[in-house]
């Protein structure tokens, strides 16, 4: 049987190909509404596989998309697959000293990227190896869809096995240099499957989309829900708060980073009504804060935000439950492992974690991906000797089998000997009057060697004073775990995913002991 992805996807487009596969939120050009039959989705995509197919590119190229959202760019996606090469998709806000180490490091036959960024990418991507480049643009202009105008619309699903690779997605790199993450076929449909059934997708759901698609959540975890369900997407190329909200009186799924969820709640539409008619909220890429958790369930009329915890590496690891007979969904954890991933917490010495424990997350599964793209070395040591994937994140199980994540081994302060995980003491700086949310660090300290400094943004109409706040932590948690220093800021950085760029802030705050 093939193992493609996309023949598992194709597989569940509903019988009748002229009914509508993705509706665009915003108008088009002409303020005309814009929509895509499954029919579109089958012919577009064929036409862009022959495309690649008639390029005579060697098996397993890689083709890298640097490209602003549009359904054209996930039709590329899905042509990718199914024309059997290894999608790469990059942030289109990468600018060139960033696209440069992606080309070089991956070497991607072909390059598609915004018409705008057509001079200078291509000039790095030729010099990088890629022999073709196309531009694609988010009002449907470019030589892509120019080219892909004239091939044949009929294509037949290449033969893949579940290990062939399907995509290589640079983690984050919040931290350190990007690695790119090969995930396979398998690895990709496995979790496709799993979090259909657990999540409870069906043909006539309806999910906004209002992720970006060079991420694992919009481009695997919320694509490929709607599409293995056969199910309408409401598609956003850039999220709108009030845009989106508008839209749950015909949606039933919606998928967020926490942000996008503190930014409807600064809207006075969201109500019980407006959210009535959605069945599930659904939450990750980082940490969702208790507040967030409990503001939604009062303003939505009790709609339980589900928090899911995963990673490029490894898909989705764990989820709170869906259906009530399964358990509650509790706020601050990331609830139990998925059916058929295995995950488990372990000390330095390797033995296992006794429930409540606090030590490093590691997990096995069909899901777990098959290593560094060209780094061996640095595969093998991300891997334990008996084979599980250290996720390089902190965390505890509790007596229930619920997790919560309380930091990344990276973000772990070690302040005078002591380990200080800095979401532990985040929890308690966001409890404390005036404080909206915070990120500990630590600095480097010629004492401690780490100092523990807090960075705290304010409740609107608040204004809480450092010191004070320091006074209170006193009273309630060991002095070594209380900030030396907090800072009140405006915000704080963070990435296209919603995560906290700790790195700017430890740049920014650095010398403070120094
Ligand atoms: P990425 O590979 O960019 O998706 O980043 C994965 C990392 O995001 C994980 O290793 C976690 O550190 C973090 N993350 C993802 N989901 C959650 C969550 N629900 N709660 C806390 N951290 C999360």
């Amino acid at each position: 049987m093939n193992a493609n992805l996309f023949a598992a996807l194709r597989d569940a487009f509903p019988a009748d190909l002229d009914t509508c596969a993705i509706e665009c939120a915003e108008p088009g050009p002409q303020g005309q509404r814009l929509s895509y039959s499954w029919r579109d989705l089958e012919r577009g995509t064929a036409m862009l596989a022959n495309l690649l197919l008639s390029l005579d590119l060697p098996a397993g190229s890689r083709i890298a998309a640097h490209t602003e959202k549009s359904v054209e760019a996930l039709l590329l996606y899905l042509a990718v697959l199914r024309a059997g090469f290894v999608y790469l998709p990059l942030n289109p806000a990468y600018q060139a000293a960033e696209l440069d180490y992606f080309l070089r490091d991956a070497e991607p036959a072909v390059l598609v990227c915004a018409g705008a960024n057509f001079g200078w990418a291509s000039k790095l991507a030729f010099l990088a190896g890629t022999h073709y480049v196309f531009s694609l643009n988010d009002d449907r202009s470019g030589s892509l869809l120019e080219r892909a105008s004239s091939m044949s619309d009929t294509h037949s699903v290449a033969e893949r096995s579940t290990d062939d690779l399907a995509a290589i997605l640079y983690t984050s790199g919040t931290t350190g240099r990007s690695k790119g993450a090969m995930l396979s076929h398998g690895n990709l449909l496995s979790n496709a499957r799993t979090l259909k059934d657990l999540w409870g997708w069906r043909a006539d759901d309806v999910l906004i989309h209002a992720l970006p698609i060079f991420h694992v959540h919009g481009l695997f975890v919320a694509s490929h829900g709607a599409l293995l369900a056969g199910a309408k997407m409401i598609w956003f190329s850039k999220f709108e708060p009030r845009a989106v909200i508008s839209r749950f009186a015909e949606a039933t799924v919606f998928m967020g980073v926490p942000t996008l969820y503190v930014r409807m709640l600064g809207e006075a539409a969201l109500t019980p009504t407006a959210c009535a008619p959605m069945r599930l909220f659904i939450s990750g890429s980082a940490p969702l804060l208790l507040d967030t958790f409990t503001e939604w369930q009062q303003r939505s009329g009790q709609k339980t935000i589900l928090e899911r915890y995963g990673m490029s590496e490894t898909l989705m690891l764990t989820s709170n439950p869906y259906r009530a007979l399964d358990g509650d969904r509790i706020g601050g954890t990331v609830g139990p492992a998925l059916p058929g991933v295995a995950v488990r917490v372990s000390k330095d010495g390797g033995q296992l974690c006794a429930p409540g424990e606090i030590g490093a997350i590691e997990v096995r599964g069909p899901n777990v991906f098959t290593g560094y793209w060209r780094m061996p070395e640095k595969t093998q040591e991300e891997f334990s000797a008996d084979a599980w994937f250290k996720t390089g994140d902190v965390g505890f199980c509790d007596a229930n089998g619920y997790y919560s994540i309380v930091g990344r081994s990276k973000d772990l302060i070690i302040s005078g000997g002591f380990n200080v995980y800095p979401a532990e003491i985040e929890g308690y700086l966001n409890e404390l009057d005036g404080v909206a949310e915070s990120a500990v660090i630590g600095l480097p300290h010629a004492d401690f060697g780490e100092a523990v400094v807090a960075v705290v943004v304010a409740k609107p109409a608040h204004s809480p004073d450092g010191a004070a706040l320091i006074a209170t932590l006193k009273r309630q948690i060991a002095g070594f775990k209380v900030p030396k220093q907090v800072f009140i800021v405006e915000e704080l950085p963070r990435n296209a995913m919603g995560k906290v760029q700790k790195n700017l802030l430890r740049e920014q705050f650095g010398r403070l002991f120094a």
